[in-house]
């Protein structure tokens, strides 16, 4: 069978070092740290300190664009199968919705796209890409998924299959790169080269990969939290019950607060000499408890690990917090 490179990388061209490679943390996770529309990045473990992508919401709405073969008979519901794989993984809570049809390209216009086409930088042997955007902190704000309108596609079980390699594709814009698993049977579905219909269910491997950048980057909107397993900060706090609390995590920290009613929300994480390095929230957020991440990341690279600071601004008041940060 003609194999062809499904890749969000050309580092996917590369076949994958196998020494030392057991079904246990095989998968790998799509690091990159720079900022705008990126269709490649480094393989990186689940505990690497400089972090990965990932996204900071659990609620992903994606389109398809139905010209060319995503037009085809069977292909919307193809689409939804490779999405409902992904929303059963437990206990990662990451939601894909299919919200119908759209004219977007394969560009950045805010909205995800599942599209078919000759170029944008898949064609040739390449089967299908996908390209994230990102912005600081290593967050997905967008991603489009465009298949190669050369190839023929069909949703019926034969090559090439629309459901297998769109299940692979939404694993990349969940974050997760080609797995370092080699074997003939129960392939994870990112294996990075295609492998039939048996793509189209993910295997642990795959499961396991969610689940990790869960760990590590726990969306807001599925962060909801009891409030007792927050330990109040030694500074205290000025505001009405925001209740600003910092934990240390493997890479990095957990920032918790709460909210008695929804509204403006920034977050902001500065030096001991008070510059700023990073804002985590700018953003309307519901009432209730909530967990950011931080991995360190600032606008001039990671944070060095030790003490910083982070303040809490809203309608009800400030608040601060020590922030420590692991490695
Ligand atoms: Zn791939």
């Amino acid at each position: 069978m003609k194999k062809m490179m499904i890749r969000v990388a050309t580092l996917a061209l590369a076949v994958p070092g196998t020494l030392g490679v057991t079904d246990a943390l095989a998968f790998r996770l799509i690091q990159n740290t720079g900022s705008g529309r990126m269709t490649s990045g480094a393989r990186v473990t689940c505990d690497d300190p400089a972090g990965y992508v990932h996204w900071n919401t659990s609620s992903l709405s994606w389109r398809l664009n139905p010209a060319g073969q995503g037009g085809k008979a069977g292909v919307a519901a193809a689409v939804q199968s490779a999405m409902t794989s992904w929303n059963n993984v437990s206990p990662a809570p990451y939601t894909l919705n299919y919200a119908g049809t759209t004219n977007a390209g394969f560009v950045t216009d805010g909205i995800n796209s599942v599209l078919w086409g000759t170029g944008n930088g898949c064609s040739g042997s390449c089967l299908a890409l996908t390209a994230l955007v990102l912005v600081s902190g290593q967050v997905i704000t967008e991603a489009d998924i465009s298949l190669n309108d050369a190839a023929s596609w069909n949703t019926g079980g034969s090559d090439y299959d629309v459901q297998a390699v769109v299940t692979h594709e939404l694993g990349h814009s969940l974050g997760i790169h080609h797995t370092e698993l080699q074997r003939s049977r129960n392939r994870p579905s990112m294996y990075a080269t295609y492998f039939g219909v048996a793509g189209r269910s993910l295997e642990s491997d795959d499961m396991d990969a969610l689940n990790c950048i869960y760990g590590r980057y726990p969306p807001r909107s599925a962060s909801l939290i009891a409030s007792t397993a927050m330990e109040p900060d030694s500074r205290g706090t000025q505001g009405l019950g925001l209740g600003l609390t910092a934990r240390p995590r493997t890479g990095g920290s957990v920032l918790g607060f709460g909210l008695s009613t929804g509204g403006r929300v920034k977050l902001e994480v500065f030096d001991v000499a008070g510059r700023k390095l990073a804002t985590l929230v700018d953003a309307v957020e519901t009432a209730g408890n909530h967990e950011i991440a931080w991995d360190g990341a600032t606008t001039q690279g990671r944070a060095a690990s030790g003490f910083y600071f982070a303040r809490i601004t809203t309608a009800e008041g400030r608040a601060t917090a020590t922030v420590p940060l692991a490695e």
